[in-house]
């Protein structure tokens, strides 16, 4: 097997045009195992890992641009306060010495129905900007995922980079899974308020072929919320809104779990979601305590 080793960006890119077949390798969290358990023998690897602006973050007009190398730990540390839902997913994911290690480019080339960094970039509207020797492209969050693990990238193609606003408004995120930590999601749900354009984003993992967004659940909300006046929720929009969201997965049975279980579980997530960021939302106002 070659091992690839560019050390800038444009000769990872002119390695991948050469090289289209070879994997590339961030963290390794996922390749290793591909490898290690003899599911995967590629040609080349393309270690990513000495391209120093991957693995950094920066904001530009009033936009977060994670690089696709960015570590989970840092992403959790430097952009917790500003991305509050996806941090909350980050610290969900494998252990500490998983998270030092995988990135959420990692995650997204992976495109596991089940991946813990979708749901909160599906509810942030985020875009994944990839990138080849001919040139950029930018891919709603909602359209990168094409299958169970598969993605929008072209073979030449690597992932760049996420796009994404900071949060105007407040986030959530929540897991289940067969024990608290070290867990592959059973299902996830993700939430994010944007009160400036009276919006709602969603976020549906591990119970779909991909992870996907609850549109109809995402414009009844929008529409019952009192964003101005703050009134506290009623418990018929929160019912109707976790039967939307439920609606709009798509599970199986499998050895995690069946899948009413995960509609049943999505419905009472994404109602117990909303009570929190509804709450939050209203901090201060005694009349939504
Ligand atoms: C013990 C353990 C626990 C885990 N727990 C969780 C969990 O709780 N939640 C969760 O979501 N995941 C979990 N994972 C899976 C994994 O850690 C994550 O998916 C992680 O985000 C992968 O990142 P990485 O940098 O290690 O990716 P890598 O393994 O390096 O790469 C993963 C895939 O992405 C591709 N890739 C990487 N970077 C790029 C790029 N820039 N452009 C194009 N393609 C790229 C690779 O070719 C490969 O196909 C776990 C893994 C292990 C081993």
């Amino acid at each position: 097997m070659d091992f690839l080793r560019p050390a800038t960006w444009r000769e990872a890119l002119e390695a991948k045009a050469a090289h289209p077949g070879a994997t590339p390798i961030a963290g390794g969290t996922d390749v290793m195992v591909e490898i290690n358990f003899g599911r995967r023998r590629p040609d080349a690897l393309l270690d990513l890992t000495r391209i120093p602006e991957l693995a950094d973050w920066w904001e530009v007009d009033g936009v977060l641009r994670i690089g696709a190398g960015l570590p989970y730990t840092r992403l959790i540390n430097e952009l917790g306060d500003r991305l509050p839902g996806l941090a909350i997913a980050s610290r969900t994911v494998g252990s500490p010495q998983i998270r030092n290690r995988g990135t959420l480019g990692g995650n997204l080339g992976s495109a596991s129905p089940a991946g813990d960094g979708h749901p909160p970039l599906l509810a942030g509207d985020a875009q994944v900007e990839v990138e080849s020797v001919r040139g950029t492209r930018l891919i709603p969050a909602a359209e990168f995922f094409t299958g169970v693990k598969r993605n929008a990238l072209a073979a030449d193609e690597l992932i760049a980079a996420v796009r994404i606003a900071p949060a105007t408004g407040p986030q959530q995120f929540s897991k289940v899974g067969t024990r608290n930590a070290m867990v592959i999601a059973v299902c996830t749900f993700a939430i994010a308020l944007h009160p400036e354009q009276q919006r709602v984003g969603t976020g549906i993992g591990s119970a779909a072929p991909t992870p996907r967004r609850a549109p109809e659940a995402e414009e009844f909300l929008a529409a019952e919320l009192d964003w101005a006046g703050r009134r506290p929720l009623q418990d018929s929009v929160a019912r109707r809104f976790g039967e939307l969201v439920a609606q709009a997965s798509s599970p199986i049975d499998d050895v995690r779990g069946t899948a009413g279980y995960r509609r049943h579980a999505l419905a009472v997530m994404a109602r117990r979601t909303l009570s929190w960021v509804w709450h939050e939302h209203c901090s201060g106002r005694q009349e939504c305590a």
